[in-house]
């Protein structure tokens, strides 16, 4: 069966509205949306024995150990840590199909962070706390609301708490449960809970690729070795030619060199040079236009270095000593949601059932796994609010974040269909 393809589904194929107010008409569902909100305490309790917990980029062992507890206290069934370190717990349905909600539990904080996690008033402080303390208690929050109140659906929920999400980690989580999980043809739709909020949505999935980009010579002494080739000129030719390449605002596509290194001493011909590449675009082709650019730039740079050397007659030919490459550092899948996709169709429908203005987002979330292989995903924010995400200064406001979690809830019922 087609993945996308809702044929044979005959609960999805209402339109979102008519499925949101048959949700909303359930008595469970009534009492799950006031338990959310009485439940605050236990969330902020959750909320900071969580974020004291360090989770570094490939070292959130014992941060998935605490989830899977958790995940048993809620209820779900077949609760699971994957060869990753991925928690995944479920709400069994009906069908072949799932859906998955899910939140990464990994920080861009290394170990060994003084973590300091406090709560005063409404506030949580400490690194991690809203992103992604909100989303994870997020995710607990609705499956326990689910748990306790009994509410019925349809199709099997797929909750799961993924590593990899920041910096180095690259999605390796999310790549793992959609390319060698058991789930990985059954998620119908994804729903990502990133950070705090309840005003956004995330729908175009900003991708990124990351090269070192490394430039190796024979080296020598700048008087007695002149000729020889100097791989920072050659990296500074690579750069200046690069830098020209012309980039589109639609699909908006960037380029950053952000690091250069090399060289020991200013009378030295330096053994080395290199350089780290940031290309951002929502295009996979555009994407693949730039790397290609950045290759050929570099070539470009070596044959010209030749070339100058030759012309001054001190270094006929190419020294095999001289050799450069391009080392991808991270790779980021770009892709973007159908407008009329369905599920923008349902947060759509539960924002203004809500009364909540919310606004289309472009951002590099877990969500650009999915998009980037052609189904359909949002990110969210787990409600409440928060800020200064990925400094020891960051925070998190409880106030109002029964908001998010009714949203959340909401949106996952109306995709999963009440049977
Ligand atoms: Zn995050």
């Amino acid at each position: 069966m087609a993945l996308n393809s809702r044929a044979g589904l005959p609960d999805l194929a209402c339109s979102a509205n008519q499925s949101l107010s048959r949700v909303v008409s359930l008595p469970p569902v009534r009492s799950a949306l006031a338990w959310l909100r009485a439940q605050e305490a236990q969330f902020a309790q959750w909320q900071l024995e969580l974020s004291r917990i360090p989770a570094p980029p490939f070292g959130e062992a014992v941060r998935s150990e605490w989830l899977s507890a958790r995940f048993h206290e809620v209820g779900l069934a077949d609760v699971t840590i994957d060869e990753v370190g991925n928690v995944l717990g479920v709400r069994p349905g009906i069908g072949g199909h799932c859906i998955s909600l899910s939140a990464h539990i990994d920080t861009v904080f290394p170990a060994g962070t003084p973590l300091n996690v406090r709560q005063l008033g409404s506030k949580i402080y400490g690194p991690g706390v809203s992103d992604n303390g909100a989303g994870v208690i997020a995710m607990l929050a609705v499956a326990g609301a689910m748990q306790v109140c009994q509410v019925p659906h349809a199709l099997p929920i797929l909750f799961v708490g993924n590593v990899g999400e920041e910096g180095e980690g690259d999605l390796r989580g999310m790549r793992h449960l959609f390319t060698a999980s058991r789930w990985k043809d059954a998620i119908l739709y994804s729903l990502v809970l990133d950070g705090a909020g309840s005003d956004t949505v995330v729908s175009e999935a900003l991708g990124s690729r990351r090269f070192e980009v490394i430039v190796r010579g024979p080296g020598g002494h700048s008087w007695s070795d002149f000729g020889a080739p100097n791989p920072i000129l050659i990296l500074a030719r690579a750069m200046n030619s690069f830098a020209k390449t012309p980039v589109p605002s639609l699909p908006k596509t960037v380029f950053n060199i952000g690091v250069v290194r090399g060289g020991t001493s200013v009378n030295s011909i330096p053994e080395s040079a290199s350089m780290r590449v940031d290309i951002r675009s929502t295009s996979m082709a555009e994407m693949e236009r730039l790397e290609d650019a950045l290759r050929l730039s570099l070539d470009r740079a070596i044959q010209e270095e030749l070339q100058v050397q030759e012309r001054r007659g001190v270094a006929p030919r190419r020294p095999p000593s001289l050799t450069s490459e391009v080392v991808p550092i991270g790779n980021r899948p770009a892709g973007e949601l159908q407008l009329n996709a369905h599920v923008l169709q349902v947060i759509a429908a539960v924002d203004s059932h809500l009364g909540n203005a919310a606004q289309i987002h472009r951002a590099s979330t877990d969500a650009n796994v999915p998009l980037s292989l052609g189904r359909e995903a949002i990110a969210i924010g787990g409600g409440g609010s928060g800020g200064g995400a990925h400094t020891l200064q960051e925070w998190f406001d409880c106030s109002g974040r029964e908001l998010g979690l009714r949203r959340i809830l909401l949106a996952l019922l109306t995709l999963a269909g009440v049977g």
